[in-house]
């Protein structure tokens, strides 16, 4: 049996990541999204071990000490990590791992495990991700002006990752991405 691919999903708040991955793991039944944690404080219906494991800052600090995480960054005033266990233990058993992430943490998932694969999505346009984010309504406006200045300045860093896929219509980017992770455990492409 060959290893899991690691899959490093990134993008910015807002662009649909969530209900890609949603699709993408209900019609590719080899892969599982692994479950990070976070200091931030759980929206409306996420549930703690569902979306996240929800912890405080002193659980994720001793997390830190303990090289529990596999990386780990602050974003927007929350820390936000990738424990290391499961997502080794699902590789080992040829499991197929998404790691939902922002940029700082792909780029140390990229210096520790050269061998991810990277995907960022991108919104149809800035505009667009402005309406997106502002019509989702968990947020304060506070919140999404920092959120949309950090989407800006991630999107500038798309080069980096191996694919980008425009998030134009969730069928159709989830398709692609399944499509591309396809390929190359068929080893068509890298
Ligand atoms: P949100 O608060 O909207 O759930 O997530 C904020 C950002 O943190 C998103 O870009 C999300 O992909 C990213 N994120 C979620 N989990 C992790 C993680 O374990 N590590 C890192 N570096 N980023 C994460």
């Amino acid at each position: 049996m060959s290893r899991g691919l690691l899959i490093v999903f990134a993008g910015a708040s807002g662009v649909g990541k969530g209900t890609m991955m949603k699709r993408m793991l209900s019609e590719n039944v080899n892969c599982r999204l692994s479950i990070s944690a976070t200091t931030r404080l759980p929206r409306e219906g996420e549930q703690n071990g569902r979306e996240y494991y929800f912890v405080t800052r002193e659980e994720f600090q001793n997390l830190i000490e303990q090289n529990g995480f596999l990386e780990y960054a602050e974003y927007v005033g929350n820390f936000y990590g990738t424990p290391k266990k499961p997502v080794f233990d699902m590789l080992d058993q040829g499991i197929d791992v998404f790691l939902e992430i922002e940029l700082k943490g792909f780029l140390q998932i990229k210096e520790a495990c050269p061998e991810c694969v990277s995907i960022f999505v991108v919104p149809p346009s800035f505009e667009e991700l402005q309406l997106r984010l502002q019509g989702r309504g968990t947020e304060s406006a506070e919140v999404i002006a920092e959120r949309l200045m950090t989407a800006q300045r991630e999107m500038e860093h798309q080069h980096l990752f191996d694919y980008v896929v425009v998030n134009d219509d969730v069928d159709r980017a989830a398709k692609e991405v399944l499509s591309i992770i396809a390929k190359i455990k068929s080893k068509e492409i890298k």
